[in-house]
Parts: C-alpha cells; structure tokens; sequence
C-alpha cells in the first residue's frame, strides 16, 4: 500500500489525510504541535466560517488565478459543505453567506476532523516538526526523536502568520530544498496601523463604516462593515479586507454614516449644540467635536481620513500573502520539480478574503490533492 506523510495537522492536512486514507492510501500526520487544528478552532471568532457560498476566484489573491478558478469549480462551496457533513454536523449560511457550523463552534469542526481521522485509520503522530525531507528514490522524513519514509509527501504546514499556532514559516525550507522558491510574504487579514493622533480617544469605539483605500488619488479598495478603533489604528472585517489592498502611506477615507446622505446629515445637524447627539456614538461624537466645527465637521464624519502607517504584522494577521507559486505546481497541486510531493492549503501563493475563503481554500487545495494522489 502506498505510504503518504502529510506534514501539518491544519485543515488542509487534516482535510487530506481523511480524503486520502478514504482513498485507501497509508496515511501518516504530522503536527508539530501538540494538538491538532489549533487554529481550526480558534477561527471565525471562535465560530468557525468554514466557507462561504459567494465562492469564486474574485475572492482570491494568487500568482496563478486561472488556476484557482480551476480548483474552485471542482471544489465550490456546496463540496465544502458536503464533504464537512459527511463528517456530522450541519452548517449554515448567515446572512452574508458565511457559513458556520450550526452549533457556532470551531473547536467542535476540529473534533468532527479529529474523529474522522481516527474512523479513517490516519496515524497521528503529534509533536513531529519536520526539519529534514530530502528524496533518495522515495522520500525522507526527519524530526526530533523521530523518522520515517514515505512514497509521497502532502506539504500542508500552513504559512507564516499568527506564529503562535505553528506556524512560524519555517516550513517553507522543506520546499525550497527542492528547488522551489517562495513569493515575497505580507501578512494579509489584519489590523492596520496609524498615525496615534488621529485615532486618539476613538479605543474600542465600533462603527459600520464605509471605507475607501486611496493611492495617489484613486481608490484601491470600497468595502463596508466593522470598523474598530484601537489605540494606533483600526481593525474590523471592512479594515481586515482592506488590508489585502494596504500599503504604507495610503489614505483611509472612512464614512461613519453610510446609510445617511450628506444633506440629511446637514439638515439635521444644523444650529444644534450638540450636532451629532443620537447620529453618532456619542465618544466617536465628542472625538470629532475636539477636531472641527461647521461644514469640516460634516465632511469629517462622512471623509474620516486616516494614513495607514503599516500593519499590526504576521503575529496578528489572520492569514499570509504570498508562498509557493501555484505555477510551480501541476493541475493536482504536485511539485513540477519533484514528482510526489504534493501541497495543500495557506503555504501556496493564494490567500482569499475575509468570510470563510481562506479555509475553503485549506479544503479545496487538499481535495485536489487527494484527488490527484496516484
Ligand atoms: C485568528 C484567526 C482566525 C481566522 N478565521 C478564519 C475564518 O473564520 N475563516 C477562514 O476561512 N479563515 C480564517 N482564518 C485563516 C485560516 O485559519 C487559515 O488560512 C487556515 O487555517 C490555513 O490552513 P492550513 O492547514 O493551510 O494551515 P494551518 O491551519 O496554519 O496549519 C498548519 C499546521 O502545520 C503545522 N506545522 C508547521 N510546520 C510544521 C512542520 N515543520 N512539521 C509539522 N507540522 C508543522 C502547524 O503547527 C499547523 O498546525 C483565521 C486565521 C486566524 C489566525
């Protein structure tokens, strides 16, 4: 029977190794960890937007688009619901088209993974941090304390942000020693710096907002959502997809009342002491009272402008930008210089939206593999 190691116990690995060992193959997992789907469980606030039923390739950000619409029109977001079903559970779409498990718990989609890799007869090994993988006629695996040999590798040990659940990028060396490179890395999906004194006394005020990302001018990105003031910059979905556009030194111009016209905004604000009292929060409110008076106080609340002065980073982002080429692959996600070795999930150059894209991509790049494993 052939003998597959999966490295990395993420939802692209997990994902496999079930995939895979259904398929009849020999599975082994690898995690570094101690645990597995650590930060499976810790996704969507800690309910777990698994996919999303808007589900295309405009959602993505790849080297390789053409070949990201491929793999998403095998594997959309109904497989993603049927194959996570076929696991137990039932999962919904809210009104977004995020689809969550009904019971809004990852941690509990990480237990329906890990049931289904002990159903599955998956060898789990836990504590495993692949540092060595080199190819001898068939491939060899090396980590503290322990080694094996397998006839094909499923490289799915995720990216480089949020460090503290694994993933440091050190895994990208694995690749690399097989001629592969590695497109430059950002952290994507995360907070956005600037200026302290343009956000002062705005910590912890939550708005729907409009945003609009400019550059020299033109707009790079209009979103709408939550945005979350912190103590240097915002945060928020809208700000979260933002920051795939992001760059050091654009202009955030964020409209606080989207669903009001600027001449209803003025009728109603006109002569009154106290403008904004029941339009806006009242802190928000006060923030821009401190900054100006009349018609500048008008076009404040509905042009807030912001610099972005970078990003929180890799500790904070959600998700990283950039990795393996997908062109450096074949249709099935294998190595195009190193026959059976395979890749899955956040280590490829394709990083998606916020609302669920990212796992969906976790999922679908693991169904192609396993489909692909000959
Ligand atoms: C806080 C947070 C919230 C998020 N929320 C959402 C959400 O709601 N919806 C969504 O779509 N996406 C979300 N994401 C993004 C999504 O979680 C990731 O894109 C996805 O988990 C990537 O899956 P993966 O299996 O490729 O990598 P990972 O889940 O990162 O798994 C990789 C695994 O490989 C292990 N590993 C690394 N190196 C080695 C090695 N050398 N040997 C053995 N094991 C190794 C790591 O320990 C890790 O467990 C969120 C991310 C974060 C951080």
């Amino acid at each position: 029977m052939k003998k597959i190691a999966v490295i990395g116990g993420g939802a692209a690995g997990m994902s496999c190794a079930v995939l895979l060992a259904k398929r009849g193959f020999s599975v082994s997992l690898l995690e570094r960890g101690e645990r597995l789907g650590r930060k499976l469980s810790a996704t969507g606030n800690g309910q777990g937007n698994v996919t999303n039923v808007r589900m295309g390739a405009e959602h993505y950000f790849s080297d390789d688009p053409a070949k990201v619409a491929r793999i998403l029109s095998r594997f959309g977001a109904e497989e993603a619901v049927a194959f996570l079903s076929s696991m137990g559970g039932i999962f919904l779409p809210d009104a977004r088209g995020r689809v969550y498990p009904a019971g809004r718990q990852a941690s509990a989609v990480t237990d329906l993974f890990r049931r289904e890799l002990r159903r599955a007869g998956v060898d789990i090994c836990l504590g495993a941090q692949v540092k060595e993988l080199s190819y001898d006629g068939g491939f060899r695996l090396a980590w503290e304390g322990g080694h094996m040999r397998a006839d094909a590798v499923v490289l799915a040990a995720g990216g480089k942000a949020a460090e503290h659940f694994g993933t440091d990028g050190s895994a990208y060396a694995l690749a690399e020693g097989f001629g592969h490179t590695v497109s430059p890395l950002s952290p994507a999906l995360v907070r956005l710096r600037c200026d302290p004194s343009s956000v002062k006394g705005l910590k912890g005020i939550r708005v729907d907002a409009s945003l609009s990302l400019r550059r020299g001018g033109k707009e790079v990105f209009r979103g709408r959502g939550d945005v979350l003031f912190t103590e240097n910059g915002i945060s928020g979905d809208a700000v979260f997809r933002a920051s795939s556009y992001a760059k050091e030194g654009d202009l955030v111009l964020l409209d606080l009342l989207p669903d009001v016209p600027e001449e209803r905004l003025a009728a109603a604000a006109a002569g009154r002491e106290e403008p904004f009292l029941c339009i806006l929060n009242n802190g928000l409110a006060r923030a821009l009272y401190a900054r100006a008076k009349g018609e500048e106080l008008l076009s404040l609340a509905k042009n807030f402008p912001l610099t972005v002065r970078g990003t929180a980073g890799f500790p904070e982002a959600q998700v990283t930008k950039g990795g393996i080429p997908l062109r450096e692959t074949d249709e099935n996600l294998m190595s195009r210089f190193r026959e059976g070795l395979y890749f899955a999930g956040e280590i490829l150059d394709a990083d998606g939206e916020c609302g669920g894209y990212n796992l969906h991509w976790a999922f679908a790049s693991a169904y192609t593999v396993a489909e692909g494993m000959k």
